[in-house]
């Protein structure tokens, strides 16, 4: 069984069967707004403001490579968090630290909550409890945040026609684990560049707020871009053209053969930056934030009609990249596949 058919058998389905039915005018009592599908859920507060709460956990071997730097490992933990509040168009507000330790360890603790209070310093965002316990190193995040309710960008709302972009550059974390993993190998130069970008990503915060009159709908990339887009257009009801040489690389993934290139690229996990739709009508205002936040930000594709959410792939011609090419870049990470 996939991570997304268990979720939605064992979770999904009795949580829902509790959600309340969400009421904008409740003004004196916590409901429930959105619950499970989206990067974070949604909190009611008050009339018009949401809290944004999200988890996400990272173990030793599975999410980093054990003997991993701590101070990194203190970044990583949080920014994976930060940028689903980002995705929603939230702002840091809190988080709790679960923390299994395999043993009490003073310079990896030192190491590990320097690289954690840089980042939360950084974006006003405060620890305010958890658990510690002994065990296989796991590190699991719960972040809060807040944003109007007129405001919150969903993974649902992307509409027919509306342009398909994408932050920063993707590809990079996946180029420096394959070639950590021996998949393939790069020149010293070139792991130099992409390291950091596998051990250090940037959450996209500043966009994401900037983005909240301006997208339609939104996700973070943690798992791989067409992946991750395919959940935005399932949630949305509609499908996507893609323009793969339209894909933000870096010079580093640009040098790479083909094939490595589009795995890394469309597929590659670890990206942390965010996919969002908006309306042709908006390219000016994108273009100018992009400027302000000296943040590349790429148009590669535009949303189309499909019931199953199909992303059809053109090449540098505006040819059709055939199915037998495609499917495997189309597989989001899933960690019991
Ligand atoms: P993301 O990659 O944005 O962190 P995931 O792909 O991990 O999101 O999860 C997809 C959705 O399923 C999210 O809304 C998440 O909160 C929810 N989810 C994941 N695991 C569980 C679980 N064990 N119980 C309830 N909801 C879950
Ligand atoms: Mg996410």
């Amino acid at each position: 069984m996939s991570e997304f058919a268990l979720i939605e058998k064992y979770f999904k389905a009795g949580a829902s069967a509790m959600v309340p039915v969400a009421n904008p005018n409740a003004k004196d009592h916590l409901s429930v707004a959105l619950g499970i599908g989206d990067d974070c859920a949604l909190l009611t507060t008050s009339q018009d403001e949401l809290m944004a709460i999200s988890t996400d956990m990272l173990v030793e071997g599975r999410h980093f490579l054990p003997g991993v730097n701590p101070q990194w490992l203190g970044h990583k933990a949080l920014a994976v968090n930060l940028s689903d509040l980002a995705a929603m168009g939230a702002q840091p507000l809190a988080f709790t630290l679960a923390l299994a330790l395999p043993a009490s360890d003073p310079g990896w603790l030192e190491n590990f909550s320097r690289g954690l209070f840089q980042l939360a310093k950084q974006f006003n965002c405060h620890l305010i409890g958890g658990d510690t316990t002994a065990g296989p190193l796991t590190i699991s995040i719960t972040i809060m945040g807040s944003v109007g309710n007129q405001q919150v960008l969903r993974r649902e709302g992307a509409k027919l026609g509306d342009d398909i972009w994408v932050s920063g550059c993707v590809g990079d974390a996946r180029l420096a684990l394959g070639s950590l993993r021996q998949e393939w190998s790069i020149s010293d130069l070139a792991l130099a560049k992409v390291l950091p970008r596998m051990h250090l990503p940037t959450p996209r915060i500043a966009l994401g707020l900037g983005l909240r009159s301006l997208a339609s709908a939104a996700i973070d990339i943690s798992d791989g871009l067409l992946g991750d887009l395919r959940h935005l257009l399932r949630a949305s009801h509609v499908g996507a053209v893609i323009d793969v040489s339209a894909l933000p690389i870096s010079a580093s993934l640009a040098q790479q053969p083909e094939t490595i290139r589009w795995q890394c690229a469309a597929a590659g996990g670890d990206d942390y930056e965010l996919c969002f739709t908006a309306s042709p009508e908006k390219r000016e205002q994108i273009e100018a934030l992009s400027q302000k936040l000296s943040l590349p930000l790429t148009r590669i594709g535009f949303v189309s009609e499909s019931a199953e959410a199909a992303i059809d792939l053109l090449d540098s011609q505006g040819q059709a990249i055939a199915a037998s090419v495609t499917v495997n870049l189309l597989r989001s990470f899933d960690h019991f596949a």
